[in-house]
């Protein structure tokens, strides 16, 4: 079900399980400002999801909140990510979902990063 972007911070969501390492999670990056793993429920060859370590429940939120350091940190390592494993030639796609209408369904931010095949236009 899709969250309410405006909510306060839930400390038991899934993600911040994974960020306290309570439950598992395929990580292919970490670094002081963020993680990144695969989607347990991937829509692309490579589905990679990045996340902040600090308690932001959306972009929107993160955006608002977060600091200068916290916000280029994060914004470097999804690059990094991409970079990484290759994704840049030929290609790959950044999605943030917020919010009701946006369909997020885990209440703290995350980037899916796409890649592998050809992702065709961007869906409305
Ligand atoms: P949203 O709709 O943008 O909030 O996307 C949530 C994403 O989290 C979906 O693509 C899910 O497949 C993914 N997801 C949910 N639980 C887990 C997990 O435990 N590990 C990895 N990915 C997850």
């Amino acid at each position: 079900m899709p969250i309410d972007a405006t909510q306060p911070y839930d400390d038991q969501n899934i993600f911040a399980k994974i960020l306290r390492g309570e439950i598992p999670s395929k990580k292919v990056h970490e670094d002081d400002h963020a993680l990144a793993f695969h989607d347990i429920n991937p829509q692309a060859p490579h589905h990679i999801l990045v996340i902040p370590k600090g308690p932001y429940v959306s972009w929107d939120d993160f955006s608002a909140r977060a600091s200068e350091a916290e916000i280029a940190g994060f914004v470097r390592a999804v690059g990094k990510v991409a970079r990484d494993l290759g994704f840049v030639e030929p290609g790959y796609r950044l999605l943030a979902n917020v919010g009701l209408n946006g369909h997020q369904e885990v209440p703290h931010l995350h980037i899916h990063l796409f890649a592998g095949r050809p992702l065709g236009p961007m869906l409305a």
